[in-house]
């Protein structure tokens, strides 16, 4: 039952009551509860026949039922790419609906961010290679640990470091950096948002790529929001990254926010909690 209670005033804003609404929201609940496990089981449905066409594609690629020509390479290249990008899009989809219905199961442990930052450089290196970006990294030693569930972790920071990656053009820097802050110290309206006195690493990525616009900025934690960007077309992806990272970082506790300018750069900045011990 959804309840909201508001006051009743006559024109001298003296209180006259209350005015208390009840409202039923089984119904809507219950809708949204089948819309998600709809798309859940359709994805899990479409992600099946999806990985078999990849497979398949990837043996022809190789030349693994005879040589093929540039023509026909060229056309399964493409099959093959476009197969990606939709279990992609498929996968992201069924993370969504993960995180709406509130199944997500977080494993809480302490981690080093080093650590998880370097797993994920790890994975996206061959894409800063081809890029030929600059990356520097400048973690102090001696950070304290962060309270986080490791995959989850490795999610916020893949997808907020392939943006970096994906929006920056070639031979361009990306930057990150940690240190550890009070919640006092962040910018107003975050500082209200988080605990107060609480600790946190703050992390930033920064690049030199094409930038947000200002009217951009509030709506690229939406869904499926792309923003009109000379790299958006050569840079593929769904317009859901972000809106997968958001909720996310919540869950663990912190939270996200951006500061960019066109034609200079973006700078992503999370906040995570600092667990008990130190490392
Ligand atoms: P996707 O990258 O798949 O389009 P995201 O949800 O990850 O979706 O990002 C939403 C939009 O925010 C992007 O399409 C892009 O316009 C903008 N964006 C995100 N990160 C950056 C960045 N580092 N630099 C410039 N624009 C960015």
């Amino acid at each position: 039952i959804n309840v909201s209670l508001s006051p009743v005033l006559n024109e001298n804003d003296r209180t006259l009551g209350a005015l208390l609404v009840l409202r039923d929201i089984t119904r809507e609940v219950e809708a949204d509860r089948m819309k998600n496990e709809f798309i859940g089981t359709m994805s899990h449905e479409l992600r099946t026949p999806m990985t078999a066409i990849k497979g398949f594609t990837q043996l022809l690629a190789m030349g693994g039922l005879g040589q093929l020509n540039d023509t026909q390479r060229e056309f399964v290249n493409t099959i093959y790419n476009n197969t990606e990008r939709m279990i992609n899009l498929i996968n992201d989809v069924l993370e969504i609906t993960k995180i709406e219905s509130g199944s997500i199961e977080l494993e809480w442990r302490s981690l080093h961010l080093a650590e998880a930052l370097s797993g994920v450089i790890a994975e996206l290196q061959s894409h800063i290679s081809q890029r030929q970006h600059q990356l520097t990294i400048s973690i102090p030693p001696g950070l304290p640990l962060i309270r986080a569930d490791a995959m989850r972790l490795h999610q916020i920071l893949y997808h907020v470091l392939l943006n970096a990656v994906k929006y920056t053009p070639a031979g361009g820097k990306i930057t990150i950096a940690a240190r550890e802050i009070l919640n006092v110290d962040f910018p107003e309206p975050v500082r209200s948002i988080l605990h107060t006195n609480h600790r946190y690493l703050l992390l930033s990525i920064s690049d030199t790529g094409v930038g947000i616009r200002p009217e951009d900025l509030p709506r690229i934690f939406d869904r499926f929001f792309r923003a009109e960007n000379p790299l958006k077309v050569e840079a593929g992806g769904t317009g859901l990254g972000l809106s997968i990272v958001k909720p996310l970082v919540q869950l663990l506790g912190g939270h996200i926010w951006v500061e960019s300018t066109v034609g200079q750069g973006s700078t992503f900045y999370i906040a995570l909690p600092v667990a008990a011990e130190r490392a």
